[in-house]
């Protein structure tokens, strides 16, 4: 339990940083505004181990060794010098690198917005703290159901105390991202976790789980009427849902310009640049090679995945140039790509 003069304080730091990172996202819009020759937002995979292994997901092992701090440092220094304004840290499970403090404080001192997506299990109150000082400044955890099951233990049951833990002693953004989709046995647990979430203190998303290759799969009935509830609440929350998911939700396709491996970069444990998690294989060239005549090719080449793509953050990224820059050339073929590429595009 906390007493009211830690609380006040907690409070005021919370606030502070809030202003300050409204400020900082404002000037990242403006930056990605003047300029297309620079990414707005990275992925980065310093450990592709995960403590978990959900029967969805594609992103993970159960054997890899956290990536040495030195060559995260220099990845991380890297994209900022080719001008990065966000980096995502990812997996795996982020929370299983021993030195993710030193990845957190890095990407701040080199200018950049910090942020983690984590299955939120090894969170503890020191752990959160710890976190507070490196200056991390978004978490998201992604809640699949309410009671765990064979498909997911990314449950609301187990995680509930890692959320209060947060509400408790987080200074940094909090999002928890529910999911409605194929394997997911309950649509109505999004809503569940959606309201804790927003009861909680924290935003609340909502996303449709893909294929194996990042692709739609249409929603049902009970799972549309679902989706729209949480669109209702967004009204009264400020929950963000993505506008292309409407079609997603319907089984359409969206038309628009998926900008990766440009705006956006997915750099992988092994330091390549992937266009994202569902397309690894493309282009990837090693980070430390990558340069802006890279960036400025892959804004104009336009993916054949896009109109059926799930990937929400690469759809948010690029709508910061929907209305500009045409795409005209396709990806480079595929006997330009290493033989040990995970994921064709199609
Ligand atoms: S917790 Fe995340 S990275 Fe780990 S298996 Fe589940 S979805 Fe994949
Ligand atoms: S459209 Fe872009 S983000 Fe979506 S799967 Fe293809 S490369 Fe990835």
């Amino acid at each position: 339990m906390l007493d009211s003069g830690t609380h006040f304080r907690r409070g005021l730091r919370r606030t502070c940083r809030r202003i300050s990172r409204r400020y900082r996202e404002l000037r990242m819009i403006a930056k990605g505004l003047l300029s297309r020759n620079h990414p707005v937002l990275a992925h980065v995979i310093p450990m592709r181990r995960c403590n978990l292994s959900c029967a969805y997901c594609n992103e993970y092992d159960n054997y890899s060794q956290p990536v040495p701090l030195a060559t995260m440092h220099q990845r991380l220094d890297r994209l900022a010098d080719l001008g990065t304004t966000i980096i995502t840290i990812s997996g795996g499970e982020p929370l299983l690198h021993p030195q993710l403090d030193e990845i957190v404080t890095r990407i701040r001192r080199r200018g950049m917005i910090a942020g983690m997506i984590t299955n939120g299990y090894l969170l503890t109150a020191d752990r959160v703290q710890r976190l507070n000082r490196a200056g991390l400044e978004h978490l998201q955890i992604s809640i699949d159901n309410v009671k765990p099951d064979e498909v997911s233990k990314k449950s609301l049951k187990v995680l509930d105390k890692k959320l209060q833990l947060l509400a408790a002693h987080a200074e940094f953004h909090v999002n928890i991202n529910s999911v409605v989709g194929a394997g997911i046995y309950n649509p109505h647990d999004a809503l569940t976790v959606g309201r804790r979430a927003i009861e909680l203190g924290f935003t609340s998303t909502v996303g449709i789980i893909h294929d194996g290759d990042g692709q739609l799969q249409p929603l049902g009935d009970e799972e549309r009427e679902v989706y729209a509830a949480m669109r209702s609440m967004e009204k009264s929350s400020y929950a963000q849902i993505n506008y292309f998911q409407d079609n997603i939700a319907h089984g359409r396709e969206n038309r628009w310009r998926c900008r990766a491996g440009s705006r956006y970069l997915y750099i992988c444990e092994d330091g390549l640049v992937h266009y994202c998690s569902q397309q690894r294989g493309y282009p990837a060239k090693p980070l430390m090679e990558y340069t802006v005549e890279d960036i400025r090719r892959e804004y104009r080449t336009a993916k054949s995945c896009a109109p059926r793509c799930t990937v929400a953050c690469v759809h948010q990224i690029s709508y910061i140039d929907f209305w500009r820059g045409p795409q005209d050339l396709t990806p480079l073929p595929a006997s330009d790509q290493p033989e040990d590429g995970l994921v064709q595009i199609q």
